[in-house]
Parts: C-alpha cells; structure tokens; sequence
C-alpha cells in the first residue's frame, strides 16, 4: 500500500471524502496499472496531490473518483446524486480533458492550450488533471515506449507550460523533468554525464557559503526563516545551456542561496547585508518583486561574486512568495514566453485582454477570498473564453472560431478550398446540417465534392468575416463563368395557328432531323399561340436547315431562334 498521509487523515475527520475514497477503492478493486501496482494507488496518488495543494474536499473527492466513469461502469449521474453536481462536474471535465491528445503539430499547441480551459470551465478540473499527469509521468517508464514520448511531448508543450501560467512553477517544473529524459535521451545523458560532478561541488560550496549568509543577515537584523539551496532542474538547465554555448562554468545559478525572510522589507534588507558582504555583478539584480513576472512569481535575484571569488546567484523572497511560487495560482495567462513568437501574434486577436485580466485577478484573489464561499466559487469560473469555442479536425487539429460558427465557417477556416467545396459535415461522426451551431471540442468532418461552388444561402448564417469573403469571391466568378460559358440549347420561336396534332407534326420533323427537344412551352394567351421548343444543338447550319423544314407546315407564321 501506497503513502498518502494527508489522504489518510482526511479519511478519518471528513465523511464525504471518506465515501469517496471507499467507492474508488472497490471500484478500481483487481484493476492493475503499467508498474503492475493497484490501480487505486494512481488515484490516491492523485488526490495526495490535491490535498498538498491544499485544494476544497470537492477537488479531492473528484481527485479520488477521477478514473471511476471511464475506467469503471460506474455512471456519472450516481456521481451526481451520491456526491454534488461539482464533483461530478470536475470527474466529467478530467475525463473530456483524457480525449484531447497533443500529436507534435508545433501550430496547434496554443489553441490546445486554450481549448483545455475553455472545457475546463472550472479551474479545479486543470488542477485536478495536472496532479493526474504529475503522478503518470512520474509511472511513466512502466508504460509501453510508443506512448512514452507522446505523453512526454505532451507533457512538455501542453500541461507544463499550463501549471506554469497558474503560477504552479514548482509542479511545471517537476513536470518538464519528468518529460525530458523521453524526448531528449541523448541530450539527458550528455547532461547527467557533464552536470553531475558540477552539481555535487556546487552543492557542497553552497553549504560552504550557508553560514557565511546565516551570519551576516542576522547582524543586520534581517527577520530571517531559512536559508537553503536550489539546484537548477535539468530541463531548465538544458535550455539555459543552449543559450551559453554548452559552458556550463558559465552557469552560475546552478546552485542558488535561497534565503526565505518574514517581511518585503526583510527581503531589501538582505539584499544590502548581502551585497555589503559580496559585490554584486552589474546588471544582474533582477527585483521580481517590484517588478513579478507575468505569471505572478515575486522574489529578488542577485548574482555576487561570492566566498573564493565564485559567481553565485542568491535569490531572497518571503514565506508567502515561496509558498506562491511552489502551487499558488496567480498566474497571468499570456506568459512572456509566448511574445513575440507566430503563435502568439495570429492568435492574440482571437482573445480579449480585459476579460484574461479580470481573470487573473480572480485567481491572484484566489486564497484571501476563502472566508466568502460565494464569491470564491465564482472565482473558479472560467469564463474568458466564453465567446470563443474550439473544434477539431479528424486529425485532431484545433479550430479556433466564434461562437455561433458553423460546418461552413470551420470548412473555410482550414482551407479556401474545402470551404468552397464543401457540401456536407459530419459533427461526432453524425451528418448535420450546415448551419448547425459548433460547440468546443466537436469532432468535425467536412464532405466536400470536386469543383462544387458555395451556395448563396451560406452568407445568411455564417460567422466569421473569413468565410463570408470567401464565399462572396467564390460567387462573382461563378456568375462571371456563367456568362462567359458556351451556349448549349438553341430555343426556337414558333408562332402558329394551333390546329389539333401540329405539336406531334413538329416533334417529329425535329426528330427526323436527329435533334434532340429538351423542353416545349406553349403560350396561348396571344392572338396566335407562340411555341418556345428548346433544342440540343448549337450548330447554325443545322439549325437553319431544320427551320426550311418546319416552314413547310402551313400553320407556322413565323418562326425565330437564338441561342442560349
Ligand atoms: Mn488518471
């Protein structure tokens, strides 16, 4: 049996969690998991995660019941009765999320990103998948090595960078480690073989340095908790590696001083006594807390040239900022990282700036509006993507569209082409109508046919300015195309004086002559009938000798043609 101790307390004071716990557990009873363990322990894992992060007992009772619906016969809506629609809800949300599956398309990942929000809706269905991805990755040399690199690629450009931007850095971090040896083996190896050494003595000096720090900050009078080192992980050390040359001596926060004081004026304080001790390298003070990043992360870094003239980075923060930086949710959605990149300039219109600030305030306000229950449930909403839904292809590409758009507007939006050819769509795999309204994570096909043209009709119901472009394009040149065609039917104008069997009499002349009649209209009204005969040739010499032959009927007055 697996340790939970936060789980195991839990069941003992909290009844509902209890129930929880117990009916996961007879569940899941004779299933196994890759590693050949229970699978329960994968839930309990889970909800251990939860309850660390300090999450309400809906995110760990959904924790514990998270596998129960797909992997189980138990319904959703027992679920709902036995628990709260809330639970049911986060289980629901977790499951739907398990169906979205990154395949390495570089231009899809943002839009992933943000189609796994928009189904969230609650922001405790991310929380609760990414404490399910953190304890699969950490199983994952058990599973089958063809999935291993999907879900560590996955894990990479979908769920790390989502933790990241909830301000959950620790977890992100954990995460991004997890996935790195499985899509860069040879990179991992190079960099055990080449770090490892370098770790350990760095280690070692930073233990050096401890009392050295320890000692000046306390004749300061620096309200102090902790001082400790942070060794840099290996996914981030990678990257940072690749930006210096593969040095590694030029690295100099490999291992940090981590200096954890009372009050933001503790932090400033330490800073002086710290840089009174060792000077500090120009332009490398970096105030995080005057300035936090994008995602909420607050501390001070300085790198000092430290004990034996070694360049070593400190980096000072409160209790509370380190607490934040390890699970809180503070998070700013548009994370610095993604500026300036493709994805996010053709994206950032389809996001409204204020509604993604609003959020980030509700989430920044997440803990300090525990005492009200009300507006702390509202605040897990997400909402900001209420207008937007996201479709996806067969191959499982992301759509971005407005809400309301159809068959027709997703058609156009992967290609002019297949807009323009489209005739038909199949939503989750059943044919509905064109201007059926598209819901976020709809599976849709578009049937198209070869040289079909839009229908005028589509303008009335289509959503994005895209398609309505396109369409109106398409139309003005099969109007101009209509015109410039080859005429095919030649009409004649007969007028006659009507007598009973002349109809038949001129059918049969046209048909002696080997010309086909593809329709006959007759209009009476006038003083003498006048036929409209329309026939299959365009040919004037034929067409004029079939006219001598009918002017041998008397009863014809007057006959004309043209062609059409
Ligand atoms: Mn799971």
């Amino acid at each position: 049996m697996m340790k939970a101790p936060k789980i195991e307390k839990l069941i003992q004071a909290n009844d509902f969690i209890r129930r929880a716990y117990n009916l996961a557990k007879s569940q899941h009873e004779g299933q196994k998991r890759n590693t050949n363990e229970p699978y329960f322990n994968h839930v309990l894992a889970t909800a251990e995660f939860i309850a660390e992060w300090e999450l309400d007992q809906t995110s760990i009772a959904a924790a514990l019941l998270h596998d129960v619906v797909e992997d189980t016969n138990y319904p959703l809506e027992k679920i709902k009765s036995e628990f709260s629609e809330e639970v049911a809800f986060i289980v629901d949300g977790v499951t739907k999320l398990g169906k979205i599956k990154y395949r390495g398309v570089e231009r899809q990942v943002e839009n992933l990103r943000k189609m796994i929000l928009a189904l969230s809706q609650d922001i405790r269905v991310i929380i609760v998948k990414l404490a399910d991805r953190l304890h699969n990755m950490r199983t994952l040399n058990a599973v089958p090595p063809q999935k291993q690199k999907r879900i560590a690629l996955e894990t990479m450009e979908i769920y790390a960078p989502l933790a990241y931007r909830l301000g959950m850095q620790k977890i992100s971090g954990e995460l991004e480690d997890l996935a790195f040896p499985y899509i860069y083996p040879k990179e991992y190896c190079w960099l055990i073989e080449h770090t490892k050494e370098k770790y350990g003595e760095r280690e070692k000096y930073i233990e050096k340095v401890k009392p050295l720090v320890i000692e000046a900050l306390q004749k300061s009078g620096v309200g102090l908790i902790s001082v400790d080192s942070r060794a840099k992980r290996y996914s981030s050390l990678y990257k940072k590696l690749l930006r210096y040359d593969m040095d590694i001596d030029k690295i100099y926060d490999l291992v940090a001083v981590r200096i954890v004081v009372k009050t933001i004026a503790d932090c400033y304080a330490a800073l002086g006594a710290i840089h009174n001790l060792w000077p500090p390298l120009p332009n490398r003070i970096k105030d995080y807390i005057a300035l936090p990043k994008p995602n909420g992360y607050r501390s001070i870094h300085t790198t000092v040239f430290c004990a034996d003239n070694k360049i070593t980075e400190i980096q000072i923060r409160t209790q509370e900022m380190h607490d934040e930086a390890e699970t809180g949710i503070a998070a700013h959605w548009l994370y610095e990282q993604t500026k300036g990149t493709k994805i996010y300039n053709e994206k950032k219109s389809a996001l409204s700036d204020k509604k993604e600030l609003d959020w980030v305030q509700q989430l920044r306000n997440w803990q300090k509006e525990f005492s009200n229950p009300e507006e702390f449930m509202e605040s897990l909403k997400i909402d900001f993507f209420k207008d937007r839904i996201f479709a996806i292809t067969p191959k499982g590409e992301v759509i971005d569209l407005p809400a309301g758009a159809t068959p027709i507007d997703f058609a156009y939006q992967i290609h002019t082409e297949i807009g323009n050819s489209c005739t038909g769509a199949r939503i989750n795999g059943k044919i509905k109508p064109l201007d059926h309204p598209l819901r976020s994570g709809d599976i849709i096909e578009i049937i198209t046919q070869k040289n079909k043209k839009p229908s005028e009709d589509w303008l009335e119901f289509v959503k994005t300015s895209g398609a309505k472009n396109h369409i109106r394009a398409a139309l003005k040149t099969k109007n101009t195309q209509l015109d410039k065609r080859e005429p095919k039917t030649t009409e004649l104008k007969i007028i006659v004086e009507d007598r009973v069997g002349l109809l038949k009499d001129i059918s049969v002349i046209i048909a002696r002559s080997h010309v086909n009649m593809t329709s006959v209209n007759t209009v009476t009204n006038a003083k003498f009938p006048i036929l409209r005969i329309r026939c299959d040739i365009t040919n004037k010499d034929k067409i004029e000798k079939l006219i001598l032959k009918l002017k041998k009927l008397k009863e014809i007055k007057e006959i004309s043609y043209q062609l059409i």
